[in-house]
């Protein structure tokens, strides 16, 4: 098996019938492209670009940002990287000053919240992927947006990073596609106003999940409750990819479950057609689009969407997944 998974890499991940799936590698690191590479990937959809903040001892500079941006950008050639502005606090915790007694810090300052509370330092790193962007095809995009004003605050940041760069004459690329996570119930129901404000759309399912249900994803002792099987989750999916294509903007997803190849036949069914996870996952994932057609995959979908549990739709998925492989 570990043989024709390796055969896998150069094989592109295409349904019997035809449909073009594009695989996206998921990094925290920029060492790691070589893995997305290794493994196929068409690009790589999630850049996480914490690591920068949680290493060094103090606030990494806009060089700093730079080179790790430009050294990704360049081995990954002309393929696309999508780089997540800084998604700090709750579960991965900065040298900066957060609040430290935060109750519920999943629900505090963090992610595009703390970027738009530290604007200096928002504007290093957005310097340094504009100064990247010369290098290829790069798209920045807004983690935890959950109104339409954050997105609009956070454009507008950018837009005056552009500013500010176009003044001193440093290069960057003017047409680069600016996008959001779709991680927060909130924005799912209000993506029908985020199709007119971005090009592109991630849904993080690793978020999506521990909002859509109130538990939280760090938390042990509510784990049993935490899945993506869950059907108000499938629902909540469902109403993301419609939403992107009735307005014609791309939606990928980057969570966890993008990963594991039960839920793939689900998220093709539902009309996803870009996946991104971590490069290991890629070539088992790769494997069911090229062995199941759309037909397949949508009719799939459907009885998953009458499911009324959580274990009901795992227990259809493994038959399912059984039956294919
Ligand atoms: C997610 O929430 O699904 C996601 C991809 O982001 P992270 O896991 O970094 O929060
Ligand atoms: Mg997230």
């Amino acid at each position: 098996l570990a043989v024709k998974l390796q055969e896998l890499r150069d094989l592109p991940a295409e349904t019997t019938d035809g449909v073009h799936v594009q695989m996206l590698g998921n990094i925290e690191f920029p060492s790691e492209v070589e893995h997305c590479l290794a493994r196929g990937a068409d690009g790589v959809g999630l850049y996480r670009t914490e690591f920068l903040y949680l290493t060094g001892g103090s606030e990494p500079t806009e060089d700093e940002h730079y080179e790790a941006y430009a050294s990704v950008m360049k081995a990954m050639g002309d393929r696309p990287v999508v780089m997540r502005t800084l998604d700090l606090g709750a579960d991965k915790l900065p040298h900066l000053p957060t609040p430290e007694d935060e109750r519920n810090p999943f629900l505090g300052l963090r992610s595009i919240r703390l970027a738009l509370k530290h604007v200096d330092m928002f504007r290093t790193q957005l310097r340094a992927m504009l100064r990247a962007s010369v290098h290829g095809e790069l798209k920045i995009m807004f983690p935890l947006v959950s109104t339409l004003i954050e997105l609009r605050r956070a454009k507008m940041v950018l837009a005056d990073a552009m500013e500010d760069l176009e003044e001193e004459g440093v290069p960057f690329d003017r047409n680069l596609k600016v996008g959001m996570m779709v991680e927060v119930p909130s924005a799912v129901l209000m993506m029908d106003h985020f199709v007119e404000e971005v090009d592109f759309f991630s849904i993080g399912t690793n978020d999506l999940i521990q909002y859509a249900l109130a538990v939280d994803r760090s938390n042990k002792d509510v784990a049993g409750l935490y899945t993506a099987a869950e059907p108000a989750v499938i629902k909540l999916i469902q109403m993301s990819v419609d939403a992107a294509n009735a307005g014609g903007k791309p939606i990928s997803m980057c969570g966890q479950m993008s990963g594991n190849p039960l839920y793939t036949m689900l998220l093709l069914g539902l009309g996803l057609r870009a996946l991104s996870a971590t490069p290991a996952a890629l070539p088992e994932v790769k494997r069911v689009c090229r062995s199941v057609s759309i037909k397949r995959c949508q009719k799939v979908a459907a009885h998953t969407l009458r499911l009324e549990s959580a274990r009901d739709v795992k227990n259809y998925l493994r038959e399912e997944l059984n039956r294919l492989l």
